[in-house]
């Protein structure tokens, strides 16, 4: 198992806000002690990535927005250097994408902000860059080394994000379902509605599902649409999936009503080690990148999907 990890991601925010510093300090601490064997690896620094890689996902209008020392909503304030934070998500999720098809093996960036809410031209939810919906843009053009927003190439790759966290990824299905590389890109996500940010409640068409799930639903029922929520990625026939590891469905997380335990996170790790397009295809490479999950247990529910996915029992 390699994780991207850089603890500036920790560098900023509050401890009386749910998306807190500690969520990462916590769980990369516990991580180190309890799995000495994973490796650690930093992704690199905010400044490799250049404007236009972000352009071919954000406006030009967000990105100067981003330095504007504003608010942009009551969950998604203005911090210091915020831009710099969410670059650097964005880098270890884009380092992330690259080794797992370089080497078809568990790869996990755990950084903050989170991305799954910000669209095109919005910071919201805690999240600033949609790093997964770059990381599969950028994927699926087999990461241009000169990104032009206004001239995109022919796509060459599948590929598929898996959004397991209990809210919508509301900006990364708007960026993917529009985009110009759709045809290319996958969208499915399961999430408890009614719940913030409200949409998802439906699908937009056969490659952008939505499993919307009430809350206090059954451990068992929202399994069982996670199941079918990857069997349509796996229909689609990626050559990545992308995974938002969100884990604030999780039954004791103070920002939602949903049911899961910490075994259910593992169930998807496992899932993820055996994800094939049919039996007899391999494993289809995959990468995660953290969301949400606002627990105290947050370490260890990244500790049980990891070690799962990286040692199937
Ligand atoms: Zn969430």
């Amino acid at each position: 198992m390699l994780i991207f990890h850089d603890p500036q991601c920790a560098d900023y925010g509050s401890p009386m806000r749910p998306e807190q510093p500690a969520r990462v300090i916590r769980t990369a601490a516990h991580l180190r002690a309890a799995r000495p064997a994973w490796e650690f690896r930093v992704p690199p620094p905010a400044a490799s990535i250049a404007d236009a890689a972000l352009a071919l996902v954000h406006t030009p209008a967000h990105l100067k927005r981003l330095a504007q020392p504003r608010d942009f909503d009551a969950d998604t304030p203005f911090f210091d250097d915020i831009a710099d934070h969410a670059r650097r998500s964005v880098s270890s999720a884009l380092a992330a994408a690259r080794h797992a098809l370089a080497h078809r093996t568990p790869v996990f960036s755990l950084m903050r902000p989170p991305g799954h809410h910000a669209t095109a031209g919005q910071a919201m939810g805690f999240c600033y860059l949609n790093q997964i919906a770059l990381a599969a843009v950028h994927a699926a053009l087999d990461f241009p080394a000169a990104p032009a927003a206004t001239a995109v190439s022919t796509p060459m790759r599948r590929v598929a994000v898996w959004d397991f966290d209990a809210h919508h990824g509301n900006g990364t299905e708007a960026i993917l379902g529009s985009h110009a590389t759709s045809s290319h890109l996958f969208f499915a996500s399961v999430h408890q509605h009614p719940g913030y940010p409200g949409t998802g409640t439906r699908d937009l068409g056969p490659r952008i599902r939505n499993w919307p799930v009430a809350p206090h639903t059954p451990r068992a029922q929202h399994l069982a649409a996670l199941r079918a929520s990857l069997d349509a990625v796996l229909a689609f026939r990626p050559d990545l999936i992308l995974v938002s590891a969100g884990f604030d469905a999780y039954a004791r997380d103070p920002i939602t009503s949903m049911t899961l335990e910490r075994d259910d996170f593992a169930t998807l790790g496992r899932w993820l080690a055996e994800a094939r397009s049919t039996p007899s295809s391999p494993v289809i490479p995959s990468a995660a990148i953290l969301e949400g999950g606002y627990s105290d247990d947050l370490p260890l529910l990244v500790e049980a999907f990891l070690s799962s996915w990286d040692n199937p029992v």
